[in-house]
């Protein structure tokens, strides 16, 4: 059944335009159209990414670029998923990890355990003695009970001591409250290390994810200078500097990478200059994969809502099949806000728009991803795009309900791959090569009756 209540129109509503297809750019909005169209013909309206790893590779690129010399430690947390780690681990980037299960399968890359942080302050004590087994041992701390499981589990550790940094609330995710170290407190905790003969070797922070001041990397690198003088007090000759994430991934962000770096790069250059002989890395997640991953959902059922709760003109209620137990969590735990787009401008043409709700597949009330916002009148089968999904939505996601989380569909243009040259073949054969039986390769020839040239795209593969 393809339409659900009753066809009412306004002639007092907006009329569709091209603004709610300004942020889709035109290359994105093929590859997912021409998707949907396979989608379509297998009789299959499942939700699914699409994530184009010569995004990540540009991240990465940018990242040399403007701060050649941060090395970055991706933070696994915020997208886990294997090919992300496959692209970083190929061109070079470290690891942040925040448990045994992501070291475990960092290593399974065939990543060094030299490549990696354990930057979880708290950790449970069987995860510390399998970083000793597999010989990880940088790790962050930040409190004394920490000192202490490190010297029974883990005593050669390299330690990194993680300090709280001026609070600042402009950031989606403030992470102060529970971790790091007041600064007053620090000088105590290097004695009982000094105590335990631990080896503590330098400072990390983080300002809070999704961080919008400049400033907050300004004083939190203060703030680590401080401290590398504590350090010398107490008798440590500190060489590490870990400046953390919270920078930004996608292109609408409340402030830019280059406005951060315009900031932090002179900070480092005057307090941690190259001749100091500190090494600087960092720990940015949602900056690699934000706006790599694309989320398409379809529409599986709908409702307009009652007149006599609504009055005034109709509005809808649409239910689709990805929700805040899955990819959408990242509203609930992320603060992420987020935008329905339209995919294919000719069919909604001319069409008025109406006020509606958007919910997730669950039985839960809870599962709302949009309050309120316009849309053409949507029926069942219908497709909505969500730009920029690549951070912090399918690594929490659930299955709840029995609902699936959607697959993955990799690409990388042609066009990136040229530029990139021998990097970007060893990235796609990396891609290609692993776990080839357990998912579905779906180089594609064109369909012919699509105006998309499918050509211009590599499409790697599937997988969850
Ligand atoms: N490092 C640590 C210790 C974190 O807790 C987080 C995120 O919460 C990150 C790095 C990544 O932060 P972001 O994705 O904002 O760069």
């Amino acid at each position: 059944m393809k339409d659900i209540g009753s066809s009412a129109s306004s002639s007092s509503s907006p009329m569709i335009n091209e603004t709610m297809y300004a942020n889709f750019d035109n290359d994105l909005s093929e590859v997912v159209c021409d998707k949907i169209k396979i989608t379509e013909t297998e009789d299959n309206f499942d939700a699914f990414y699409v994530a184009d790893m010569g995004d990540i590779v540009r991240k990465h690129k940018i990242w040399k670029a403007l701060l050649p010399r941060v090395q970055p430690f991706y933070a696994v947390k915020c997208n886990d998923n294997a090919e992300v780690l496959k692209v970083l681990a190929k061109l070079g980037t470290g690891f942040d990890c925040a448990s045994k299960g992501e070291i475990q399968k960092v290593l399974d890359l065939g990543v060094s355990s030299d490549r990696i942080i354990y930057a979880n302050p708290c950790k449970q004590s069987s995860h510390i003695k399998y970083a000793a087994r597999h010989h990880v041992e940088f790790m962050t701390f930040d409190n004394e009970t920490e000192l202490l499981k490190v010297k029974e589990y883990h005593p050669n550790a390299k330690l990194v001591v993680r300090i709280l940094p001026p609070a600042s609330d402009k950031c989606q995710c403030e992470l102060g409250m529970k971790f790091g170290c007041h600064l007053k407190h620090v000088a105590k905790l290097l004695q009982l290390a000094k105590k335990l003969e631990l080896d503590v070797i330098g400072v990390s922070f983080h300002v809070g994810s999704g961080c919008y001041d400049s400033n907050a990397y300004l004083s939190a690198v203060k703030s680590a200078h401080e401290v590398f003088s504590v350090a010398h007090s107490e008798g440590f000759q500190f060489n590490l500097l870990d400046i953390g994430g919270g920078f930004p991934g996608q292109p609408n962000a409340k402030l830019s990478f280059n406005e951060i770096v315009d900031v932090l790069k002179p900070a480092l250059d005057a307090l941690f200059p190259e001749e100091s002989g500190v090494q600087i890395i960092a720990e940015p997640g949602r900056f690699f994969v934000a706006s790599a991953f694309t989320l398409a959902v379809s529409v599986i059922s709908s409702r307009q809502v009652p007149s006599e709760i609504q009055g005034g003109e109709p509005s809808y209620m649409h239910y689709v099949n990805d929700g805040v137990y899955g990819s959408f969590n990242c509203i609930l735990f992320d603060h992420a806000e987020v935008e329905a787009l339209l995919p294919e401008l000719k069919k909604y043409e001319d069409q008025p728009l109406y006020q509606c709700s958007l919910w997730g597949p669950t039985c839960d009330g809870l599962d709302c991803i949009i309050k309120d916002c316009r849309l053409p009148r949507l029926t069942t089968g219908d497709w909505l795009v969500f730009k920029d999904m690549g951070a912090y939505t399918m690594s929490a996601a659930s299955c709840f309900n029995g609902m699936p989380k959607p697959k993955c569909y990799y690409f990388m243009k042609n066009v990136v791959m040229e530029l990139l040259n021998d990097d970007a073949h060893d990235i796609v054969c990396c891609s290609l090569v692993a776990n080839v039986a357990a998912t579905t390769l779906i180089l594609q020839p064109p369909l012919s009756s699509s105006p998309v040239n499918l050509m211009d795209y590599n499409f790697l593969k599937a997988g969850h």
